[in-house]
């Protein structure tokens, strides 16, 4: 089955796949082949996709899912490839958004710190390798 996972800005991939794992908004779920068609809004998440006996992973924060005839269609608002993701950048971040939600005085700064540490932690999983970091 086919994988694509699209921003506004690029297509970050469009490739075969055999399984696929990822976060909605719901929790967590996998599609392999033969899946119902599905359509679901994606929380800010890993998404992996096996390849044989390899894994890909990437963050996905936000946006939908839609699977139908093997084809599976994330158009997110931001996606990256674990690869590319900066891991030393993604752990300050999580650092400062941390502080800033403990010293947040109104809703609003909690809620976007609450999401900056959703990002960082997202993009440290994508990055992390082997099986003890695979669960999102
Ligand atoms: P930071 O405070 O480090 O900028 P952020 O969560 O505020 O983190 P975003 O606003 O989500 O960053 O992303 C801004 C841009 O920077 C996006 O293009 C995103 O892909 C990129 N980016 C953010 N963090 C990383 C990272 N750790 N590694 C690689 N690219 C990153």
């Amino acid at each position: 089955m086919k994988l694509k996972i699209i921003t506004q800005e690029k297509v970050v991939f469009d490739e075969e796949v055999d399984a696929i794992y990822t976060k909605g908004i719901d929790g967590e779920f996998g599609i392999l082949q033969g899946h119902i068609p599905v359509m679901s809004a994606l929380d800010i998440g890993v998404t992996r996709a096996k390849i044989g006996n390899s894994e890909k992973k990437f963050t996905t924060m936000g946006g939908i899912l839609q699977f139908k005839d093997e084809e599976c269609l994330i158009l997110t608002t931001l996606a990256e490839s674990g690869e590319d993701i900066d891991e030393a950048r993604a752990r300050d971040a999580l650092e400062r958004a941390k502080r800033r939600l403990k010293n947040a005085e109104a809703r609003i700064d909690a809620k976007r710190a609450e999401a900056a540490i959703a990002r960082a932690e997202a993009r440290l999983k994508a990055r992390l390798s082997g099986e003890s970091n695979l669960k999102m």
